[in-house]
């Protein structure tokens, strides 16, 4: 299990085959001056490492290494693998990966390899092997990072011939005979049984659509399949290196959602990502995914690419602004990472990411950032050790990779977004200064009850042992919060064939007893039209309202349950009238039941902010208490408690305008003076005790 290192760790990824050599220790010694510690190396190289099948060419990666070791760096090598040399395309066209509609991929880019082929899984085992022995003696070399951006580019979700076969073989492990694939996926529908497996199709497209629990398995059999590659690479490395002579990790892209990367990250000393926060959709993404990624082991986690200046591969790649590297940085190491390493040394001169920026100009000129940095790393080493330490939190939002993907085939309203409903979750508590963190669906009940609350949005399919965990939780004193779509569907996506929430049925007394899903709106519409797609009144709220205070609150027109309490169970909120189609007004929208020493909600609709200050505010005061009380919110202004003991905060502001915080009370800033109102700069970050 990874634990904290002392001190925050700064690096970089740096491509010493993209420059001449002689340029290599005047690299090397401006890394150090800036601060960094760590170089990733090695990844994408090898056509350079193995120029010929099996005549490698170790000799300029061992230079390479030898003259950052000169400054005292520490290496850690990326296996290639994500771009095999083109000689392997020529040799076999089998390792090249087939799209959906397809599209037989080309060497020229990257990622465009087969995870199942089995010639290419032994050249990945083999170089992955031939790498970890030529370095275990060399002991400047501290860890590996395999493969890059598993997930990324789509090549895991292949559709060639050998896919096929691997699919079939997954498909048999789990379902045994045939007969019983066509009992779970329900195939008389449109009479579509199978007699053989060699019938089942990969879905690459058909008349209509597929049945869902096809497409689903497809889904879980191409994550599988990906992580059983994967593992290959982690089999080989860890034949030589254990965990104490050196770590294996992998960065993951966080918008990358094919690969269930909680399985994937079970074999690895600490899981990263490549933090890339001008290709997220807002501010608030940016925590989200840090509490994420950290959640995949609920460990700390590094930061393999951090953005040190403008990216590439968005609509408009903005300027990254004085002070946002730093910002960046600080809160990687305040929500749980242990080392960031900046993307990339120098700018590219040549290849797909020419426009992608590094610390270096791609003339070797020294951007800001690289005395940004250097003034970051200065102030890093003035905290003192233990400094940071992510906050553990009372409150646990659920991932469920399985939910993901079912509501991404059947959404049954565009509009329902698996993930941005989690985000919109999390980024509600943000907002308040809670901190929240994310689990897996599945968690068992030990970890269960480290929390006050858990919130599960949307766990559309069943499982039934993770539903004697949730109740073991509310029996022994949790909260659990259900928002909507709980338990629809069978592991297998056919739809339950009991009552809703189907694995909660035994032990919660409230029943689900209509769906209803509303279209968007569209200006000019009628307002109360229910035709169809016909638009309605979407932009027009739900209104919810407490029988007992008369209060009324409103939340989002786009997905309703009305919902049926049974004998026990307390009604909390009922549903309002906003327009004349309100048809469902005084049906229940949420209720709660008591069970042992806590209680479980379910709440039928999705909340909009006034619910949402309802939920954290009224309903779980006690379970959501901020990092430091009496804070105003404002868009963009993140407070994170930090520490060993939880000493101290940190303000951020993200925002490019400065913020004035009214402290509420007199804390002291690191120096020891003594503050009760501060002003942060635009992309300021400040610490105080207390
Ligand atoms: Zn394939």
């Amino acid at each position: 299990m990874a634990t904290y290192l002392p001190r925050p760790v700064l690096g970089v990824d740096y491509y010493p085959e993209h420059w001449p050599e002689e340029n290599w220790r005047l690299d090397a010694e401006q890394m150090c001056v800036i601060g960094l510690k760590v170089v990733r190396i090695g990844e994408f190289a090898w056509s350079k490492l193995e120029p010929r099948q099996e005549v490698y060419d170790f000799d300029w990666i061992d230079r390479a290494v030898e003259t950052l070791d000169t400054q005292g760096l520490k290496v850690i090598i990326g296996t290639p693998t994500a771009a095999p040399p083109p000689w392997m395309a020529e040799m076999r066209p089998d390792i090249l990966a087939r799209t959906r509609e397809g599209q037989v991929l080309t060497v020229g880019g990257r990622r465009f390899y087969c995870p199942s082929n089995a010639f290419y899984r032994t050249q990945t085992f083999r170089i992955a092997r031939e790498l970890a022995r030529h370095f275990l003696q060399n002991y400047s070399v501290i860890g590996w990072q395999i493969d890059n951006e598993m997930g990324n580019h789509g090549n895991c979700r292949c559709y060639c011939a050998t896919c096929k076969l691997n699919w079939h073989s997954w498909l048999q492990q789990r379902y045994n005979s045939v007969d019983n694939l066509n009992k779970a996926w329900g195939t008389i529908f449109w009479g579509q049984e199978f007699r053989e497996w060699s019938q089942v199709p990969l879905p690459t497209g058909t008349g209509a659509r597929y049945s869902p629990s096809l497409e689903l398995d497809y889904y879980r059999f191409a994550s599988d399949n990906a992580i059983e590659y994967f593992n290959l690479q982690l089999e080989a490395i860890r034949e030589f290196w254990t965990p104490q002579r050196g770590f294996i990790t992998h960065n993951i892209f966080y918008g990358d959602d094919n690969i269930d990367f909680f399985k994937m990250s079970a074999g690895l000393d600490f899981i990263a990502f490549d933090n890339y926060p001008h290709g997220m959709k807002a501010t608030s993404d940016l925590a989200f995914y840090h509490d994420y990624v950290y959640g995949l082991k609920n460990e700390p986690h590094w930061v393999m690419e951090q953005a040190a200046g403008p990216i590439n591969w968005t609509k408009y790649n903005p300027a990254v602004a004085p002070g946002q590297t730093r910002l960046w940085t600080l809160q990687n190491f305040l929500r749980g990472v242990q080392g960031t390493v900046y993307f990339n040394w120098r700018e590219a001169r040549f290849g797909g990411e020419q426009y992608h920026s590094g610390i270096l100009n791609h003339d070797g000129r020294q951007h800001r950032v690289y005395h940004e940095i250097m003034s970051l790393s200065e102030e890093l080493d003035k905290l003192p050790d233990n400094f940071f330490r992510k906050p553990k939190a009372k409150v646990a939002l659920l991932f469920g990779f399985e939910d993901l993907w079912a509501l991404q085939l059947e959404p049954h309203n565009e509009a329902f977004d698996y993930l941005q409903i989690l985000k919109d979750i999390h980024a509600s508590l943000l907002k308040r200064h809670v901190q929240c963190d994310i689990l897996p669906r599945g968690t068992n009940s030990d970890t269960l009850k480290e929390y006050s609350l858990v919130v599960a949005a949307a766990p559309i399919i069943s499982d039934y042992d993770e539903s004697n965990d949730w109740q073991r939780f509310v029996v022994d004193g949790g909260k659990l919060l259900l928002i909507t779509r709980v338990g629809a569907k069978e592991p297998s996506n056919v739809w339950t064939d009991r009552p809703q929430p189907a694995a909660l049925y035994e032990w919660l007394n409230i029943r689900v007893e209509e769906m209803l899903s509303f279209p968007p709106y569209l200006p000019g519409a009628h307002p109360n039209k229910l035709i169809g797609d016909t638009p309605a009144d979407a932009d027009v709220p739900v209104s919810l309202y407490d029988e007992v205070t008369g209060r009324t609150l409103q939340a989002k027109r786009l997905w309703l349950e009305l919902l049926d309490p049974q004998e026990g169970t307390e009604i909390i909120l009922r549903y309002g009238k906003v327009s004349d189609s309100d048809f469902f007004q005084g049906s229940v929208g949420l209720a709660s039941c008591k069970l042992g020493n806590g209680e479980a909600y379910y709440l039928g609709v999705l909340p909009t902010a006034g619910t949402f200050d309802y939920l954290w505010v009224d309903l779980f005061r006690q379970e959501c208490a901020p990092a430091v009380d009496n804070l105003p919110r404002y868009e963009g202004f993140e407070v994170i408690r930090t520490g060993d003991q939880g000493q101290y905060f940190a303000l951020l502001n993200h925002n490019g305008y400065p913020l004035t915080i009214p402290l509420g009370t007199t804390y002291y800033k690191l120096d020891g003076s003594a503050v009760e109102q501060v002003t942060l700069k635009p992309y300021d970050v400040q610490f105080f005790r207390g």
